[in-house]
């Protein structure tokens, strides 16, 4: 049995059983008292002891906590219909999370003051693998999907750095990687959903049915309905993967040679990382082939042009599976270490690329390695004509650069998270006047005004969409939009 499997039955064993909410006192309770309601039967099990609820209460970023009154670990699809229908009947909130205190928000985004947090971990199942897709629940993880995939040589096309993310989770927000460039975010690349609304409706939806509710779902921050399946697309891939790294010292010519090798095509994989060099700051490219043995790549040709520093090259093979996997043993020394629990204000941008390089220069120059806590600066591009979900709002033009400042709070106080967060502010509002958008995973205070420009010109569709299908407005309220 799994160290996560220990776990749910520990926390199950201890779980306070309730029969009834009582409105007036907004309480659950053991018995059916006068004035209380009782609670849908269900296949799983609603928590109430104080571990769940503290745990439910944190996530990746440990800067925001708010304690739900109770979490849901679904049996099936239809606890969670007759939880969402017995929340809205009582007005309380509930949102899902891909597990208890593993959800990998930094700000507070999958929690619900009050309310009911879904521990989306507990559907877990992989339903069909074919040829061209897969029906996965949405609690699935992409490493998970992709053990499975492999044996038959496929693989989701575009895979997050870090693949220990639930498929519903990054769903609701983009789910970005180096493969963007050609197959769009992961949103891009999902062919059905099974959705229940914020009504309590258990809907199925995709581009040629109900495709408001698809359109909505996909980047919605979960505003609108509770994702429980996904039906994912699947491409062959190689069994190998060769990845170039290479560093720059000039931004200009980095960022060039970023976007000719994204219109050109010639890798799989285009990521790039700003790293500390002699007290200042130089650009990693960090692209991937992938192979089959036999057939290795043309380093020269796929070298052929490129801008970086003689004498940075560096070339390493490894299997497909470990280079989608390959933050696995960096995470395990975090976690080793105990930084991987330190609070992490994270700033996860979409720059034009009209403007990148003079946004970069102007962030950099206001970030020393001390704001980082040595956490890594992703800047990376990809096509916004990729792009298929409205809610997913990126810069106009035609190539936009991700540029994420992955902070890991050192020392870990609450004035320095103050200081880091407030700093998050500052750019947000220099990535506003430049026409970037946040990729809104990260630590940033959000007004319902920065919400609304956020969403321009789709604010309005947006707002309609929660009329729709979650009108009475219980549905993640962790992402403060409304
Ligand atoms: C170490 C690390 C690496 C990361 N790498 C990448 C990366 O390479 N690319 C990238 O794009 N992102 C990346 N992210 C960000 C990640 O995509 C987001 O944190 C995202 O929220 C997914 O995390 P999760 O599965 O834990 O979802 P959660 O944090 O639990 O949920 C995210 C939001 O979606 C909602 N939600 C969750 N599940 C559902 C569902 N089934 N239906 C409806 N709403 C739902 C939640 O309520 C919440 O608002 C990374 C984050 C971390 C911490």
């Amino acid at each position: 049995m799994t160290g996560r499997a220990l776990s749910r039955r520990t926390l199950l064993q201890g779980a306070l059983v309730a029969m009834a909410f009582n409105p007036a006192s907004r309480s659950w309770a053991a018995t059916l008292e006068p004035g209380s309601l009782p609670l849908p039967p269900l296949e799983g099990a609603l928590l109430m002891d104080a571990a769940s609820l503290t745990a439910a209460a944190e996530d990746f970023g440990h800067i925001v906590h708010r304690t739900p009154c109770a979490v849901l670990v679904p049996g099936s699809v239809g606890d969670i219909v007759a939880m969402v229908r017995f929340a809205r009947r009582q007005g309380l909130h509930i949102a899902a999370a891909r597990g208890l205190g593993e959800s990998h928000s930094t700000y507070g985004q999958s929690q619900v003051p009050a309310g009911i947090v879904i521990d989306m971990s507990a559907l877990s199942t992989i339903h069909e693998i074919g040829e061209s897709s897969a029906w996965v629940d949405a609690g699935v993880r992409w490493r998970q999907l992709l053990e499975a995939t492999l044996p038959s040589g496929r693989s989701p096309p575009t895979l997050t750095d870090y693949i220990e993310l639930s498929i519903g989770g990054t769903l609701s927000v983009g789910g970005i990687g180096g493969q963007a460039f050609r197959w769009g975010l992961q949103v891009d690349n999902v062919l059905e959903l099974d959705v229940v609304t914020g009504e309590g409706e258990l809907v199925r939806c995709s581009p040629s049915c109900e495709r408001h509710l698809f359109d909505a779902v996909r980047s919605g921050l979960g505003q609108f309905g509770i994702i429980v399946r996904a039906r994912v697309r699947l491409v062959e891939v190689p069994p190998r993967a060769r990845t170039y790294t290479a560093l720059y010292g000039d931004l200009h010519r980095f960022l060039d040679d970023q976007r000719w090798l994204i219109e050109d095509g010639r890798f799989d994989y285009v990521e790039g990382a700003v790293v500390s060099s002699a007290g200042g700051w130089a650009f990693q490219l960090e692209a991937v082939k992938y192979f089959t043995p036999g057939a290795e790549p043309r380093d020269d040709r796929l070298l052929a042009g490129l801008g970086f520093q003689p004498g940075t090259l560096q070339v390493t093979d490894s299997s497909y599976f470990d280079f989608a996997n390959r933050l696995a043993p960096l995470v395990a020394m975090l976690q080793q270490l105990g930084i991987w629990e330190f609070p992490h204000p994270w700033m996860d941008m979409f720059v034009p690329a009209r403007s990148a390089a003079a946004f970069v220069e102007e962030v950099l120059s206001q970030t020393t390695e001390a704001d980082t806590g040595q956490g890594p600066i992703l800047l990376y591009p990809f096509r916004s004509a990729a792009l298929t979900a409205p809610f997913l709002r990126v810069p106009t033009d035609p190539h936009v650069f991700l540029f994420s400042l992955l902070r890991t709070a050192i020392p870990p106080t609450p004035e320095n998270v103050a200081a880091l967060v407030q700093k998050n502010r500052a750019i947000f509002e220099r990535l506003t006047a430049i026409g970037g958008k946040l990729y809104p995973v990260d630590a940033v205070p959000l007004s319902h005004a920065d919400w609304r420009r956020h969403l321009h010109p789709y604010w309005e569709r947006f707002e309609y969409a929660k009329r729709r299908f979650d009108p009475a407005r219980i549905l993640t309220p962790g992402q403060g939009i409304f």
